[in-house]
């Protein structure tokens, strides 16, 4: 039977090579050779077994192919024959994952993918596997690839245009390593800063964050995702994973339905509308149902209400975990009747297959039936043919000359120079080559710390796999001045030589001291305190006894607390986690190359406790009460002033930006209008500079209690000295709804204040 099953597959799988030769050579409308396609997948269907159709929906990770036991693979990897052979002649699994904990060559890729492919065509389902990886800020598990700033420094660009450049350089070498699918981007919004995959995200702002998703998706897959210098987008992950109460990775979060609408959900809404062709689930508990399992997320909210037609992927061992971690099912079977009935399509189960025997059996006695399969490998399948998979399952590896080229350093060291985030300057920066300047600090001379986790190995702590010739931040400096010296200071939490460096800072004009944060990724990059290490905010203390000017230089997963050393610094540049080529744009940026454009993702905490972001409600003002009654005169010392360090979309520059002429078109708005605003920026000084122009809008009274303000447009905006520019934004008005009484998106008519830079003017929103 199996037999008879397979012959069929090769003879429609050379029906859909035809097709697509068809496709190239009679110039047929698009549109009928994707039915064609399609009839084709409904054929293939039709003809797979029950363990095939289970297959296509499992996914294992690479150890289960590989030579040596799971987690403690053979070095160097290599494909077991034996393995492989179970994996797709006795489970047909439809999906691999992961590297082996280190990156590896082109050469290795080509082996790996070509082995697997090969067989995964010829035998057991003659179904090509969907190769997927973890690219987050570049193809960190290809040697030699092109390492970007992490997301939440990209963010920090605010220029979608580049960004899109940059995830579109990483599909590049991603496929240049035979992989089609990335598990990338996280629209996860930041706003738990003690949470370890803060850095993964695009910060705290629905709008930025739907922006820079959107513009990742576009770079990713572009217009059509079988191009071969294309992958798959994987948007992760679904829902509210970035929100646990405890602030630990993978722990309950709860959110009303309204905030999951009007914040969590609409970043995946515009990246599923730019047309994602995946998802991944998140592994918590939101409102005390792990996602996994919710039918009312997955399918009625995703499916039903978002219209997204793609794949629904399980986070790691999550379906497992059902029954291991959250305790609501008994056993494997109940997990992924439970997973299955919610509508999980593919499920990383990873190490094994537990998956597909519960699965087979549940088909078998008839707990799920054998259509609920086909909807999900249908959903596969569709997605392996818009990857062109069918046609040529295996790129042409020869057809990448810009992999790890100059001119892809070149647009990850431009990501990295527009993040820099200048907060704050008295007159110290930019520094003159001719300036002896003193650097130390943790940061100062590691790549590991400015690139962060998932870089070359998951936790990204390895230096051994640290790609040569790129430049730590005093390495870089000394490339630009011979008036550079480096001395540690301390390590993340210990001393080494503070007091020596002291010493030696006699003999500087300046002192840079480049904090810095452990790489980690996931629970592992869970902290406790946001607090700098004692050890680190003794180094600034003791260098300050110098009397010499301090230039902090931060390079971190997230911000930390600074609010007790920052009066003895003045200058500080924010980094976030810039990649490979952030040590020269550091140097660049201090030495005056590049003039800082960068603006906070995020709301920079001044006190652990008080985490609040730009888009708090009027209540959450804390010095409200400032003023009022004597008795709470401790507390007025103590949140005097702002209650934040610095505010999101705030950053500095070297010239001097100013607001003039702000302008709406009307005074009063329909529903279905578009507020068309025009502002003067202007370059007050002699050095060219890029401001980016931040529009909020203030909604004055409404049914449900608004936000201060909150972001709804912006531009980057680049100027040569003394430059006036006048700059255009448009606002949709529909874009002021919120989510209401009844939880439901609705626009209420009444006043509003749009603020633009220092600017401030009113208009009004009809019934
Ligand atoms: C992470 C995902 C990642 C997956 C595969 C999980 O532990 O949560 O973000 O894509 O592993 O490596």
């Amino acid at each position: 039977m199996t037999q008879i099953k397979n012959a069929s597959f090769l003879l429609l799988l050379l029906l859909i090579v035809q097709a697509c030769d068809k496709k190239a050579t009679t110039n047929k409308p698009e549109k009928n050779n994707i039915e064609y396609a399609n009839s084709s997948i409904e054929t293939m269907i039709q003809n797979m077994s029950i363990e095939q159709k289970v297959g296509q929906m499992t996914q294992v990770n690479i150890d289960v192919i590989s030579k040596g036991e799971v987690y403690k693979l053979d070095v160097p990897h290599e494909i077991d024959s034996t393995k492989l052979d179970i994996a797709l002649n006795k489970y047909f699994v439809g999906s691999i994952l992961n590297a082996a904990g280190y990156p590896f060559s082109r050469k290795h890729w080509k082996n790996i993918i070509t082995t697997v492919q090969t067989k995964a065509v010829s035998e057991g389902s003659k179904i090509p596997v969907i190769y997927g990886i973890d690219a987050i800020h570049g193809a960190n598990y290809t040697v030699g690839a092109t390492l970007f700033p992490q997301q939440i420094a990209l963010a920090a660009t605010w220029n979608p245009t580049l960004v899109e450049q940059a995830a579109s350089i990483t599909a590049y070498d991603v496929s240049a390593s035979g992989i089609p699918w990335n598990f990338s981007p996280v629209l996860d919004l930041a706003r738990q800063p003690l949470w370890g995959r803060y850095y993964e995200t695009f910060g705290e702002d629905v709008h930025l964050a739907k922006t820079m998703g959107k513009a990742f998706v576009k770079g990713y897959q572009g217009d059509d995702p079988k191009h071969p210098q294309k992958v798959a987008a994987c948007l992760k992950h679904y829902v509210g994973y970035s929100f646990p109460l405890s602030g630990k990775d993978r722990t309950p979060a709860w959110i009303p339905d309204r905030m999951l609408k009007e914040y969590f959900l609409p970043t995946f809404k515009t990246a599923i509308d730019e047309g994602a062709l995946s998802i991944m689930v998140n592994s918590g508990e939101v409102n005390g149902i792990p996602v996994h399992a919710s039918y009312e997320l997955l399918t009625k909210v995703l499916r039903d209400e978002l219209g997204f037609e793609g794949i629904i992927l399980t986070d790691w061992e999550d379906i497992i975990k059902l029954y291991k971690d959250h305790h609501i099912a008994a056993n494997m079977k109940e997990a992924v009747l439970l997973a299955i009935n919610a509508g999980v399509d593919m499920s990383m189960t990873p190490n094994n297959y537990s998956f597909n025997d519960a699965l087979i059996e549940l088909v078998k006695e008839g707990s799920i039936k054998e259509s609920r399969l086909d909807e999900s490998v249908r959903r596969i399948l569709i997605a392996k043919e818009k990857l062109g998979l069918f046609e040529t399952p295996y790129p042409n590896f020869d057809n990448f000359p810009k992999f790890g080229s100059k001119e892809h350093a070149l647009q990850s060291l431009q990501a990295a120079r527009e993040a820099i985030t200048l907060v704050k300057n008295e007159s110290i920066l930019p520094l003159s080559t001719s300036t002896k300047i003193l650097v130390t600090g943790p940061g100062a001379n590691s790549l590991n710390y400015i690139n962060g986790g998932w870089t070359h190995t998951w936790q990204g702590d390895e230096t051994k796999y640290n790609t040569p010739g790129k430049n730590t931040i005093q390495e870089a400096l000394k490339i630009l001045s011979p008036n550079v010296t480096y001395m540690e200071g301390s390590g993340l939490d210990t001393n080494i030589n503070t007091l020596e460096t002291l010493k030696e800072a006699e003999n500087h004009d300046v002192i840079v001291v480049c904090l810095a944060e452990d790489p980690a990724a996931e629970g592992p990059a869970d902290i406790n305190v946001l607090d700098f290490p004692e050890a680190q905010q003794n180094l600034v203390k003791e260098l300050h006894k110098s009397g010499k000017p301090i230039v902090v230089v931060s390079t971190t997963a997230r911000p930390r607390i600074i609010r007790e050393i920052e009066p003895l610094m003045n200058a500080i540049l924010l980094a976030y986690l810039p990649g490979d080529e952030g040590g020269t744009a550091i140097a660049e940026t201090i030495f005056g190359l590049n003039n800082p454009s960068g603006k906070l993702p995020f709301t920079y905490p001044k006190y652990q406790g008080l985490n609040i972001t730009y888009d708090h409600k009027h209540t959450e003002k804390i010095n409200r009460f400032l003023g009022q009654t004597s008795s709470l005169s401790e507390y007025d010392a103590q949140f005097k002033g702002l209650v934040y360090q610095w505010d999101f979309g705030y950053g500095l520059s070297y010239s001097n930006f100013k607001y003039t002429e702000l302008k709406l078109d009307k005074k009063s708005y329909n529903q279905s209008d578009t507020l068309k605003i025009e502002v003067t920026l202007t370059n007050d000084s002699d050095i060219e500079g890029s401001e980016v122009v931040q529009a909020y809008c203030s909604d004055l009274v409404a049914s449900v209690t608004p936000s201060v303000k909150r972001l709804r447009c912006f531009k980057k905006i680049k100027l040569n000295p003394n430059e006036s520019k006048r700059v255009k934004l448009h606002i949709p008005v529909k874009e002021l709804a919120f989510v209401g009484i009844e939880n439901k998106w609705i626009l209420e008519s009444g006043e509003f204040t749009l603020s633009v830079g220092d600017l401030k003017t009113n208009f009004s929103v009809n019934e």
